[in-house]
């Protein structure tokens, strides 16, 4: 994995766009993206652009960090459900451990970027915050 500079400053301080995919033969909906369903094995899929909100359902508190996220420990792991009933685990941030709520709305924010060098998807970028209310 590595970061691509450009790819930041043309995404600077934009809401990150949540690209899933959607399998056009049973409608599963994956993020993040597959090639291959694996509940139909159909490779029919089609890019959807996901709500960036939704609510922490469930979280855990990594204090065992992989290589290089070291700075980051501990990580706040969260499984947030989006308006519209996808489910994402991805990171949460800007918020102490013992703010965190269930059911309390996050946001998703582009922070920093890694993506797939044979591809260029993106695989990790995605972190939430505590969402602003409306
Ligand atoms: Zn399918």
């Amino acid at each position: 994995m590595r970061i691509s500079p450009a790819r930041i400053w043309r995404e600077r301080g934009a809401r990150y766009r949540l690209e899933a995919v959607r399998c056009r033969k049973c409608g599963h909906v994956y993020y993040p993206p597959k090639k291959v369903c694996p509940a139909c094995r159909s490779r029919e899929m089609e890019k959807v652009v996901l709500p960036p909100k939704g609510k922490l359902l469930a979280w855990s508190i990594e204090y065992t960090v992989p290589e290089g996220y070291r700075k980051y420990a501990p990580i706040v792991l969260g499984l947030v459900e989006l308006q519209g009933g996808v489910r994402v685990l991805a990171p949460i941030v800007d918020v102490r451990p013992e703010e965190l709520r269930k059911g309390m709305m996050v946001e998703a924010v582009l922070r920093r970027v890694y993506e797939d060098g044979d591809e260029g998807v993106i695989v990790y970028g995605i972190k939430f915050v505590p969402a602003e209310q409306d």
